[in-house]
């Protein structure tokens, strides 16, 4: 039985994920951040123990752009979650980045439906609690 007396997002356990830390403690700091190679100058996303390009464990991170374009995006129409029930439709975005990254975000606009490929997007943090914030996309209406 869902328990419709709560109204809370739910979040990531970020104590439990130490590969994903530096980019949850970014998302506070309202950074985006994601690994970079120190061997071979990569820049990848999601994290992983090694480069994707060279095999290469000498990784650390760095902030990268907060705007992108739609490279995909599925529209939902069906809440996993009672939280989402008032939010439908939404998107559910994979915004790329000038860094070459793809980051997957939420999307929530009373226009949802007209989302299309390439459209600018910009990072906007949510801060839920005091420990986890929340990506999510906007418009960017300034280009
Ligand atoms: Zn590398």
């Amino acid at each position: 039985m869902v328990n419709v007396s709560r109204i809370s997002r739910p979040l990531p356990h970020i104590e439990e994920n130490k590969l994903y830390g530096p980019y949850f403690k970014g998302l506070q700091e309202n950074k985006l951040m994601v690994q970079n190679c120190t061997e071979c100058g990569h820049v990848q996303w999601p994290p992983r123990d090694f480069c994707y390009k060279c095999q290469g464990n000498s990784l650390d991170w760095k902030e990268v752009q907060q705007s992108g374009k739609v490279f995909t995006y599925s529209i939902m129409y069906r809440a996993f979650d009672p939280w989402f029930k008032d939010k439908l439709p939404y998107a559910v975005v994979a915004v790329e980045l000038e860094d070459g990254v793809r980051m997957l975000g939420s999307y929530f606009a009373d226009d949802v439906e007209s989302i299309e490929v390439d459209m600018p997007m910009k990072a906007s943090f949510n801060h839920e609690n005091k420990d986890v914030s929340v990506l999510t996309w906007v418009k960017d209406n300034t280009k």
